[in-house]
């Protein structure tokens, strides 16, 4: 596999970062996820956009290559040979010569950059969809500034293993008693025909997919209601889904051992998972 580090493109195996580098150090960096399918990216410019704030609201510089990154990422496509699977960047502060906790002057250290892929056959046509996940509640106890999408991903991974130990596929994060979000993902219910999700804010990553896919839901004529939900509220729902880059729109089909609905992918769920796939694939660049 051929990847991207500061400007080459490099096999794996030769690809290299500085030890001192902030994101190795302290979670010092920023990250994008987007989706291939039929070798098109999916909603390219909503990620770009996402990491420019990113950067911003850390003060960290824009990599030199920033305006190529479109090209970059169909670069890697091209020569890794993906139809369907992702292109993962990341953007840190990079590698000042000592560790310090103070940034270090813009002046002397470059950002750095890398793009890699990751090869999904059959990524929009996942059994899971069909099936529907399984989902436990944790306490959400990370950081304050959830709307940055940084690296800093040890306590999603703890949830993510706590939920296989209990035998389900992901867990949703709880404060205040309310829903965050999942691990990686955005969490909604229904309730009849509305789609209720939490309301933006600093307390959740604004999803690229959740903002494509309420836009399409509202073109549709159904329902959207941005507020945030109990776990209580969501065991007694209808139905629930997560949405992310790369599963799209995902049924839940359990929480916390209580079944919703028949404990089959709900009609809402199953309907935008198909518009989500429909118009997005349509938008492909
Ligand atoms: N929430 C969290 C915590 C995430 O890590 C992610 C994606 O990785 C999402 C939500 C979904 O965001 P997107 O739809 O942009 O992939």
């Amino acid at each position: 596999r051929t990847v991207y580090v500061n400007g080459e493109y490099l096999p794996e195996n030769e690809a290299k970062v500085s030890v001192f580098d902030r994101a190795f150090l302290m979670a010092d960096g920023v990250y994008e996820v987007t989706s291939v399918l039929g070798g098109k990216l999916i909603d390219f410019d909503g990620h770009l956009a996402r990491l420019e704030r990113s950067l911003n609201e850390l003060d960290m510089q824009k990599p030199e290559a920033f305006d190529d990154l479109l090209e970059i990422h169909r670069e890697l496509v091209r020569v890794n040979e993906i139809t369907d699977g992702l292109v993962y960047l990341q953007v840190t502060r990079g590698g000042a010569a000592d560790r310090d906790f103070a940034f270090p002057d813009p002046d002397e250290v470059k950002p750095t950059l890398v793009l890699f892929t990751q090869a999904k056959p059959g990524l929009a046509d996942s059994p899971a969809a069909k099936k529907g996940m399984k989902v436990i509640s944790i306490e959400d106890i990370r950081w304050g500034r959830r709307d940055i999408k940084t690296t800093q991903l040890l306590y999603p991974s703890m949830g993510k293993m706590m939920a296989k130990k209990a035998g389900c596929d992901d867990a949703w994060m709880i404060e205040d008693g309310k829903v965050t979000e999942g691990t990686s993902n955005n969490a909604y219910i229904v309730k009849g025909n509305k789609i209720i999700t939490r309301e933006l804010s600093t307390d959740i990553l604004h999803g690229i997919t959740r903002a494509a896919v309420l836009r399409f839901a509202r073109e549709a004529q159904m329902e959207v209601e941005e507020r945030s939900f109990t776990i209580d509220e969501a065991k007694e729902a209808d139905e629930a889904f997560i949405t992310s880059a790369s599963t799209f729109v995902m049924p839940v089909v359990e929480i916390d051992g209580a079944t919703l609905g028949e404990g089959v992918p709900g009609k809402v769920a199953t309907r935008l998972r198909e518009i989500y796939l429909d118009e997005s694939l349509k938008a492909a660049i």
